[in-house]
């Protein structure tokens, strides 16, 4: 079965979104079992059932439009027709039937809609494109103005170590000590839902489940290195 993970938010009802968790596909270990991801090594088999399984159980309007995530600050904005694998990590529609998907395991999914929802996106945010300022280009796409936005599951600060150099990337108050003087736990959805507020985003709610804390439910590369990815996906209904 698959098992889902809805975002909490006063999104009109016209707009759907959510994100899947590792229950209910076909994949083998250590991809088990409903990896969504083509380049993790997984075979493309399981990985395409399991795209066409997705599909069917939530009634997706079209294809979803998959990126190939590169870790920079470009959003783009995608359309009916749209060709696969931009390289990008975000994408932004204002047209209905579009679906746009991000992959993660770790790294934080974010969506974004405007209070009309008219103006929809979902941005791909790890520590390099929360330094490269993706969240901030994620939001200049919209032309309406109040937004609001979801953080989904992502690895919390109760996990994320780093060293001292990328801490000072980011406020200090968002770094606590770790298990000696060289490393650090990092507070990426926080620093995320700063960057939110700077850009004009009052409405932020986060889902706060660690993908690392949750071995049954999400995907953790840091945790585990060879593994599946989950999506986060968003799309405007009819
Ligand atoms: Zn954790």
């Amino acid at each position: 079965m698959i098992d889902l993970e809805q975002p909490d938010w006063p999104a009109p009802a016209s707009v759907k979104a959510f994100v899947t968790s590792r229950k209910g596909g076909v994949s083998k270990p250590p991809y088990g079992a409903l990896n969504l991801a083509a380049h993790v090594g997984d075979e493309r088999d399981a990985v395409e059932a399991n795209r066409a399984l997705l599909s069917k159980k939530m009634e997706l309007p079209s294809r979803p439009v998959w990126l190939n995530q590169v870790h920079s600050n470009s959003v783009i904005q995608v359309g009916c027709g749209m060709s696969d694998l931009a390289d990008a990590d975000g994408s932004f529609t204002r047209e209905v039937g579009v679906v746009l998907a991000i992959l993660v395991a770790d790294c934080l999914p974010v969506f974004l809609c405007s209070l009309t929802g008219k103006e929809i996106a979902v941005i791909h945010a790890g520590w390099r494109g929360l330094a490269e300022g993706v969240i901030q280009q994620g939001v200049k796409r919209f032309s309406e103005k109040e937004l609001i936005a979801w953080i989904g599951p992502a690895i919390g600060p109760c996990h994320y170590e780093i060293d001292g150099s990328l801490r000072h990337r980011f406020p200090q108050e968002f770094s606590r000590k770790g298990r000696d003087d060289k490393h650090w736990m990092l507070d990426l959805p926080g620093i995320a839902t700063r960057q939110l507020m700077d850009a004009g985003v009052s409405r932020i709610f986060r889902s706060e489940l660690c993908t690392y804390c949750n071995p049954d439910r999400f995907y953790s590369f840091r945790r585990d290195d060879r593994t599946g990815r989950f999506v986060a996906l968003i799309w405007k209904q009819a």
